[in-house]
């Protein structure tokens, strides 16, 4: 189980609402009925609920559980991360969203840890090319 308040909660908390803005831009045909999930029962949330229809609802289900069972100390943004534990149709779902939510999450509350995580995929893509 998300301990409420952990790093761990809290990377998950910004995948699901990067998710949530994904959806509600481009899934408003489709029904959107409040997340069910571990998270959710952990109250990683607070009282905004976010509302996802079903393939987002089983994207944030899955990025909860993989934030959780993370092993890697301290845990680092995934998309900078070796390991890669994501299968293959998740991580390209989790492109997806990231490229439509992450510029805008600028002008949201999670700015801060937004750019947290634009700063550190940079690095991680500098020491790339350093290390070819
Ligand atoms: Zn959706």
């Amino acid at each position: 189980m998300l301990e409420k308040g952990s790093k761990k909660a809290k990377d998950a908390e910004l995948v699901v609402r990067f998710t949530e803005w994904y959806c509600a831009a481009h899934h408003q045909d489709k029904e959107r009925p409040p997340l069910e999930s571990g998270g959710i029962e952990a109250g990683i949330y607070g009282a905004r609920v976010p509302r996802l229809c079903e393939d987002c609802a089983t994207y944030a289900r899955y990025a909860e559980r993989r934030t959780e069972l993370c092993r890697q100390q301290p845990k680092p943004f995934c998309a900078v991360c070796k390991i890669k534990c994501y299968k293959p149709d998740m991580s390209e779902y989790s492109r997806k969203v990231m490229r439509y939510s992450g510029p805008r999450s600028i002008f949201s509350r999670y700015c801060l840890r937004a750019l947290g995580h634009a700063y550190s995929t940079l690095r991680y893509h500098r020491n790339l090319r350093h290390d070819s």
